[in-house]
């Protein structure tokens, strides 16, 4: 019998992470805070609300902690032809929504 003297068991424990969040959403719907007790030194006692007993993050509120669109510096090319301006609002809001859909596609393709 080829057997070790020992098993052995390695425990994890999941703690609060104060840097993590509060207020992002966990598949369960309820928030990051409300996975731990505030009156036992923020123990990990499962979701307050329900029966999750482990935090997930949904993929909406991923998408809700990433930066916004940055334009960068706007140019003033346009002076005073209000076309120009339009056109150059619709590339910005092109732009801008490019980006989100981007994003998005990047956490729904995982
Ligand atoms: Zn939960
Ligand atoms: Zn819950």
């Amino acid at each position: 019998m080829n057997q070790e003297p020992y098993v052995e068991v390695r425990l994890i424990q999941y703690h609060y992470n104060k840097d993590y969040g509060d207020t992002r959403v966990c598949e369960c719907g309820h928030s990051y805070v409300r996975h731990f007790d505030p009156y036992e030194s923020m123990e990990n006692v499962g979701c307050k609300y329900c029966a999750c007993d482990h935090f997930k993050e949904t993929v909406t509120s991923m998408i809700l902690e990433e930066k916004d669109y940055d334009s960068g510096l706007l140019s003033d090319y346009g002076g005073g032809d209000v076309k120009w301006w339009h056109d150059y609002l619709r590339n910005v809001i092109h732009d801008c929504n490019t980006y989100w859909r981007e994003l998005i596609d990047s956490y729904t393709e995982k």
